[in-house]
């Protein structure tokens, strides 16, 4: 049976069916395991628990899933050529990698095998070259291939003149970092998890006791006896709420160009630069949508700043400058937008997760700063592991649970229902185009709105459609959009958020007196 989709949305006017006002909407049994954060850590892990017959609830603060930092990455599926030899994150990427292929099948979700290439510039990257492909092999990325100046070029005609050769890296994917989060958890759902969203937890009481209970922002009371922290850029802060012990956090910002579709003929595969001791630097990245993105940059901040994923136009023109020096005609290309994600950075290293963390019963996940949406899959079977051996949760497989979404879940743009004549004839709104850069149709926001997780704002509709997200940048078609939603929910044009309350599109003193 389905699990409930709630959203704890103060607005009173807001769809009841899905408005969470009581605790007792949850049931009235403690959860087994409540996940804290739906990025795309929480809700693999969601997924993976869901194949067990067990009470789960995924929370989150934001009001639809993937929300942070898994929606601002650069959407690379990695072969591990470069982990740190025998880590844990080494080891999980690796396995992921090979998993991505038929889970992304499974849960019809897009992926494509572009392959890398890092790029020596000058002599002294040149010698670093041969040092990366033997800590490929160690790895055991063995289809590494070292390559002259000359075969590099052939690989790629508009990389710089001066390049000295490359490593060439063909398991390097992308992916689309959006829908992946949104699939794992309609999966889990479609097999009975909870999904309660727009709910920061604030309170953990009785953690030291057999059932915990969280207290969420809005005051209501959850009951678990397993609590998973997944919060990511948060884990600090809720391990404070139950007495978690010592690790510290500090975000780091990359920022992006995203380039117009029309640049993607300049490149053909993931370039990379010679990394430095902190950061793989900054790359020019083939999107899975067909544009094309360099980033990211790599700026820490102190460890309680939380809400820092804006851009700054001197490191946009400082990365750009970076990737002209793989890349030089990239500066001749046309930049559409630019975002920024921000990385979970903890300082007792990548991967750190901790059993009975403060108490029995409590696992924190956290430092999954620069692989989570590679290693997800293969994490989430790690984690699932480490609940049933040291946390003794005992796991009976759900003979019913299904481990994919239905064909037609593949997201519009990947087939588009425009360019086929006879959907069009079944459903005459796959017809209307109302996003012309993407070629995105009513039909699609229509299901969108319509799918599993039921998003209301226009931030998910984008994400699950990609309406907003082209050349104009949502100049065209965000009204088009936001009437669809107003129209398809009776919702006055007023109620329409960016992403959740306190972001309507339209200010309040924009609208008539009553
Ligand atoms: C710039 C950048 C580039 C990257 N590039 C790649 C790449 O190419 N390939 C790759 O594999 N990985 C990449 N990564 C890493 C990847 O994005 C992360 O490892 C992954 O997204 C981490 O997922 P998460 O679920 O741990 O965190 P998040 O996605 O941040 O999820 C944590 C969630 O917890 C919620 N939360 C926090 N506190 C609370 C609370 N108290 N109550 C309720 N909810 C709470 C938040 O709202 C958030 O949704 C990149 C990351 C960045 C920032």
């Amino acid at each position: 049976m389905d699990g409930k989709i709630l959203y704890d949305w103060p607005d009173k006017d807001f769809d009841e069916s899905l408005r969470f006002t009581d605790s007792r909407q949850l049931g009235n049994e403690p959860y087994d395991v409540v996940i804290v954060g739906a990025g795309v850590v929480g809700c693999g892990l969601a997924y993976k628990l869901s194949q067990y017959q067990l009470r789960i609830l995924l929370i989150d603060k934001n009001y639809d899933v993937g929300e942070g930092a898994s929606k601002g990455n650069s959407a690379i599926v990695h072969s591990g050529f470069d982990a740190q030899v025998g880590s844990l994150e080494s080891q999980l990427v690796r396995q992921a990698s090979n998993q991505w292929p038929e889970l992304a099948e499974k849960l019809k979700i897009p992926y494509k095998k572009c392959g890398a290439m890092v790029l020596a510039i000058d002599d002294s990257q040149q010698a670093q070259l041969d040092k990366i492909y033997k800590k490929a092999l160690s790895n055991g990325v063995d289809d590494v291939e070292l390559l002259t100046p000359a075969e590099a070029r052939e690989l790629e005609s508009n990389i710089s003149r001066g390049a000295q050769g490359g490593l060439l890296v063909p398991g390097e994917a992308i992916g689309d970092p959006f829908v992946t989060c949104i699939a794992l958890a309609e999966v889990a759902l479609a097999n009975g998890v909870d999904i309660l969203l727009g709910a920061a937890v604030i309170s953990v009481e009785n953690a030291g006791k057999m059932v915990k209970t969280l207290v969420i922002s809005s005051g209501h009371r959850i009951d678990t006896r397993f609590i998973v922290n997944a919060a990511g850029l948060g884990s600090r802060r809720l391990a404070d709420l139950y007495g978690g012990g010592t690790f510290e956090i500090n975000p780091r910002r990359g920022q992006f160009l995203i380039f117009d579709k029309c640049s993607n003929f300049i490149l053909n595969r993931i370039l990379l630069p010679i990394p430095t001791s902190r950061t793989k630097g900054v790359l020019v990245i083939p999107t899975i949508f067909g544009n094309l993105l360099a980033g990211p940059t790599a700026e820490d901040f102190p460890p309680d700043c939380e809400e820092m994923s804006h851009t700054t136009i001197d490191r946009l023109q400082s990365l750009l400058a970076d990737a002209s020096l793989m890349l030089p005609s990239i500066i001749e290309q046309p930049v559409i937008g630019t975002y920024a994600g921000v990385r979970c950075h903890c300082h007792q290293g990548s991967y750190f997760i901790r059993v009975d963390d403060g108490a029995k019963g409590i696992l924190t996940v956290t430092g999954i700063r620069s692989t989570g949406f590679t290693s997800f899959p293969a994490l989430a079977d790690y984690l699932v592991q480490l609940l049933a051996d040291k946390c003794e949760l005992s796991l009976s497989p759900d003979a019913n649970a299904v481990d994919g979404r239905p064909e037609s879940s593949w997201p519009g743009w990947w087939s588009k229902p425009i360019e086929n004549t006879q959907r069009i004839k079944e459903r005459p709104e796959y017809g209307q185009t109302v996003c012309f850069c993407e070629h995105i149709s009513r039909g699609e926001i229509i299901d969108a709105l319509d799918s599993p997780l039921k998003p209301r704002t226009l931030d998910a509709i984008k994400r699950r459609t990609r309406a907003l997200t082209g050349r104009c940048q949502s100049f065209e078609c965000q009204l088009g959009v936001a009437e669809i939603i107003s129209r398809h929910f009776g919702m006055g044009l007023n109620e329409i958020t960016k992403y959740g309350p306190g972001t309507a599109i339209i200010s309040p003193s924009l609208l008539p007196d009553k």
